[in-house]
């Protein structure tokens, strides 16, 4: 049995559909059950609509919400679907839905309140129309396709906007409704990023979540394998959007691919690996649109090469607030209370930088920065400094090779570095640096490890 995930451009039209009925219906001898995400755009518009409603802006709101959701919907249904049985059907489900939102974006320009938790109802109408539409055009198609809700599957705790999973229930869940259908030959097709708590109150499991539903439903099952089907060859070299010529890597170990997912590389929702490396699941990215570009394996042991860097990652948004104080010099619990600082205000740190008196720590978000701030005070003088990006490169060799991170920033001499760590892992170096230097330093470091990759390697 395998887990296929296709997300937004995957899904975003009826001829993408059409391709992802043909690809699922070519797995079909490996049982599979199928992820979807919302078609492109559907969540950032659905939350554009809340938030116009929370602005008392009800009126736009509602008409962003009937131009770019529902009638978008419409046009793939009649663009996809031959029944016009089904086209019917569709139509009065998407009005439902329809009906639903609007009634939700009314509530919302009421009260001006937009609580995480009546967000994450919004957004899972995005996932909960694509999987509605795909389901009956892959059953035109020949799938036999049996649509699921996973909120009676995938169940999460109550952090909403960012929930994570209790995986022995999901398990229990997906093992009743989900193996009795494959069994039989059909194929569950499931939405991607939404869940429930345990009072059945729907969440999310974070931006671009779907990829991590598939690991969570992957591993609950002990798939044999974990595909994520999206918009590029597999994991490059660097971000495409940005490096013309990045290259595929063939092959990346699970905690190569972790990290360049931890630290930004958008291909892979960060929480992805860690299900899939507890039960040792492959996991494979691959192009929905180019179905035989061969993709990226990521597996627990791969061939040894003689590439040292592999991928080069960042992530944007990113604040550093610096805490310096006399009183650290030589004392101890001092970085206990600063990071249960950070734990009581829900805010994990991703680098940590020390020097005799002050530390350096930056952070990707924060419920209130300046709660956090104002607890943070009473332990030193705090500095925040906005619009930082992390920078990361990634490679297992980095455990063994000298002299990376002198070409590293030898490359970067003109631009301000405001933390490195190396270390942690021994298979990266990340850095901090201004978020507008973010597309020179990619491109400078992609040109520094790759411009002579050798024919035949790693990379394609
Ligand atoms: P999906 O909607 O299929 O989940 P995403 O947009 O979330 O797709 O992720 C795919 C995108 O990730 C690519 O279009 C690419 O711009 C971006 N990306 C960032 N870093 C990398 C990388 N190292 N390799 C491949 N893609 C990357
Ligand atoms: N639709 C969700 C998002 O845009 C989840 C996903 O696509 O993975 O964040
Ligand atoms: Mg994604």
């Amino acid at each position: 049995m395998i887990v296929m995930k296709f997300g937004g451009t995957s899904v975003e039209d009826a001829s993408a559909i059409r391709t992802v009925a043909e690809i699922v219906k070519g797995r079909a001898k490996k049982k599979p059950i199928v992820v979807l995400s919302a078609c492109s755009g559907i969540t950032n518009t659905l939350i554009r609509c809340a938030e116009l409603a929370a602005a008392g802006k009800e009126k736009d709101a509602q008409s962003i919400l009937k131009k770019d959701v529902v009638d978008r919907h419409f046009i793939i249904i009649q663009d996809l679907l031959n029944n016009l049985g089904h086209q019917d059907a569709l139509i009065r489900e998407i009005n439902g839905f329809h009906d639903e939102i609007s009634h939700l974006l009314y509530g919302i320009s009421i009260t001006g309140d937009l609580s995480p938790r009546v967000l994450d109802f919004v957004m899972s109408y995005g996932e909960r129309m694509s999987t509605a539409i795909a389901a009956t055009a892959m059953n035109e198609n020949g799938v036999r396709a049996v649509l699921m809700d996973s909120r009676r599957l995938v169940q999460t705790n109550s952090s909403f906007g960012k929930a994570e999973p209790n995986m022995k229930d999901t398990a229990k869940r997906c093992e009743a409704h989900l193996l009795p259908l494959v069994e039989k030959g059909q194929v569950p097709v499931l939405q991607g990023f939404i869940g429930a708590n345990e009072r059945g109150v729907t969440t999310t499991l974070g931006r671009g979540g779907s990829d991590y539903s598939a690991a969570i439903i992957g591993t609950a099952l002990n798939a044999d394998d974990i595909e994520i089907w999206t918009d590029v060859d597999g994991i490059l070299t660097a971000d495409p959007k940005l490096v013309a010529n990045a290259h595929r890597l063939k092959e990346m170990s699970f905690q190569e691919a972790a990290e360049l997912a931890y630290f930004g590389a958008k291909v892979l929702h960060p929480s992805t690996l860690l299900p899939a490396i507890e039960k040792n699941i492959p996991v494979h990215i691959l192009n929905s649109k180019k179905p035989q570009a061969g993709g990226t394996l990521i597996k627990s042991r791969i061939a040894s090469s003689n590439i040292v860097v592999k991928s080069i990652s960042y992530k944007r948004g990113i604040t550093v607030l610096n805490i310096s104080s006399a009183r650290m010099l030589g004392s101890y619990g001092f970085m206990k209370k600063i990071f249960d600082t950070f734990s009581e205000h829900h805010t994990s740190v991703d680098l940590v930088t020390t020097s005799e008196v002050s530390v350096s720590l930056s952070i990707d978000y924060t419920p209130s920065l300046e709660a956090l701030v104002a607890d943070l005070e009473q332990y030193g003088r705090v500095q925040v400094q906005h619009n930082k990006a992390i920078m990361c490169i990634v490679g297992e060799k980095l455990r063994s090779e000298k002299g990376v991170a002198a070409r590293v920033f030898g490359r970067l001499k003109d631009i301000p570095i405001d933390m490195i760590s190396q270390g942690a892992s021994e298979i990266n170096i990340t850095f901090v640096i201004d978020e507008d230097k973010v597309p020179h330093a990619v491109r400078e470091l992609h040109d520094e490890f790759f411009s002579n990759v050798p024919a035949k390697s790693i990379f394609e």
